[in-house]
């Protein structure tokens, strides 16, 4: 934690904070870590470090509230895949041939680019660490990227045979105790389960029980795709197994009845938009979230297809909602749109700080909140003038306009580049690491076609069982 006092000065504030409001031109005094005030005007304490923040937008870190990080240095190769191919060639696939220190990389690569991207907030759905030895690098990469994350611990990959009997890892206990003994940290812990979609329902039984016991958050993928109508969250509610401390997953294809259920015992949710529609999982279920009552989170999900940055999944998540509104006869007659960009906006900040239950801490810029903030070239080509700030970042905005980047306090990227040269060791490592990934698979009976260059297409997963 940076101590040394820091003015962000005469920026465009976007706090999220509905007390406070927007301000047209504002200041941010950061001491200790955290926010002390934000106002139009703040008088530099004598030693106080000031930020220039003339031309930018300044915001609340972004919040992805579920990425499988340890796939990032396979991103790209899963872009013409179904979600069937992602099981066989990923998941059940390529998972296999990944090391300690190959899981140290990816998540190490994938946490800096989302620093770089504005995220300062990431859920690590990691489950892919089938060793104690995978678990310990995993943790290890988020800890020196100094981005703050929760490491959602989710096991092997071996235990994602359907329906699973075996239950979670009990080297889950080893990992609270180890690394996780106080939830006052920069890097903190939930559990990635598998749920009654992957696991039997006495096992999902046992698995919450463990989580319970431990005192961590669940987070856990439900109705995405024909594997969702099976009614999980019905079937979890009949045994009494929902609450306020489980996020779900997609929920795509959760029935109305099932949404409520979420909403009654004040679970909250994590879609995935660009995956949802790119490997069919349905429609993004935003709309019927929130007629629900439940305001949903943003998250990336398999970076190894989607690109690893929130502003285009605000943008993905607007244009699918408003289409689905707009198939509605007489829709263009409407007053007014059903979601705004303060909505994604929302989502994508201090909804993600509720689902990953820092609400208290961070999502939005508020007086005693951890001082996570990123700042926007507002005077850049893609943005100026500035005439709707929160509309155009969910519209216009990418990584490449994130000027400063804050996390509790400590400056992780300044003047458009990271501080620490972690970006240039991720990368470096992680071509490496992709090339001994491809090697190793050529040796592979059921992996042997695999390669990079975009052509390969693994068997589709009721082929490959
Ligand atoms: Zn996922």
């Amino acid at each position: 934690m940076d101590e040394r006092p820091l003015i962000l000065a005469n920026g465009t504030v976007i706090t999220m904070d509905d007390r406070i409001g927007d301000l047209t031109t504002g200041d941010i005094f950061v001491r200790g870590g955290r926010i002390e005030s934000v106002a139009p005007v703040i008088e530099p304490p004598a030693g106080a470090e000031v930020i220039d923040a003339t031309g930018m937008i300044v915001l609340p870190g972004l919040v992805d509230t579920h990425r499988h990080t340890w796939q990032a240095p396979l991103r790209g190769i899963a872009a013409d895949w179904t979600l069937g191919q992602y099981m066989t060639g990923l998941h059940l696939g390529l998972s296999r041939l990944f090391r300690p220190e190959d899981t140290y990389v990816g998540n190490l690569l994938g946490a800096v680019e989302a620093l770089d991207s504005g995220i300062t907030t990431l859920l690590d759905w990691s489950h892919n660490v089938n060793t104690p030895e995978h678990t310990d690098a995993a943790v290890a990469a988020l800890a020196e990227s100094g981005i703050r994350a929760i490491f959602a611990h989710g096991g092997g990959a071996d235990m994602y045979q359907v329906p699973s009997h075996v239950p979670h890892d009990q080297d889950v206990r080893r990992v609270r105790a180890r690394y996780f003994s106080s939830d006052d940290q920069l890097v903190t812990m939930a559990m990635a389960l598998r749920g009654p979609q992957f696991a039997t329902l006495d096992i999902t039984e046992g698995d919450l029980a463990l989580a319970r016991d431990l005192g961590v958050r669940v987070t856990m993928h439900v109705g995405d795709g024909e594997w969702g109508r099976s009614r999980p969250v019905a079937r979890m509610a009949d045994r009494g197994l929902l609450g306020p401390d489980v996020t779900y997953v997609h929920c795509n294809t959760l029935a109305d009845d099932e949404l409520a259920l979420i909403a009654a015992s004040g679970g909250t949710a994590s879609i995935a938009p660009d995956i949802e529609m790119q490997m069919g999982h349905g429609w993004p279920a935003t709309g019927r979230l929130l007629q629900a009552g439940i305001r949903p989170s943003l998250s990336i999900d398999t970076c190894v297809s989607n690109g690893g940055h929130l502003w285009g999944t605000m943008r993905v998540t607007v244009a699918c909602q408003r289409a689905l509104d707009n198939q509605v006869p007489g829709a263009s007659d409407r007053p007014a749109v059903s979601l705004t960009s303060r909505d994604v906006l929302s989502f994508a900040t201090i909804d993600g700080a509720r689902a990953c239950g820092l609400d208290h801490k961070i999502g939005s810029l508020t007086p005693g909140k951890q001082a996570d903030i990123i700042t926007l070239r507002g005077d850049s080509l893609t943005l100026a003038p500035v005439n709707n700030p929160i509309g155009q970042l969910v519209y216009a905005a990418h990584p490449g306009l994130v000027d400063t980047v804050l996390v509790a306090g400590r400056v992780v990227k300044r003047g458009g580049k990271l501080c620490d040269g972690a970006d240039v060791r991720a990368r470096a490592l992680a071509t490496v690491v992709r090339n001994g990934l491809m090697e190793r698979a050529a040796k592979t009976e059921d992996l042997a076609d695999a390669r990079t260059g975009g052509g390969w297409q693994p068997a589709p997963l009721a082929a490959a069982q």
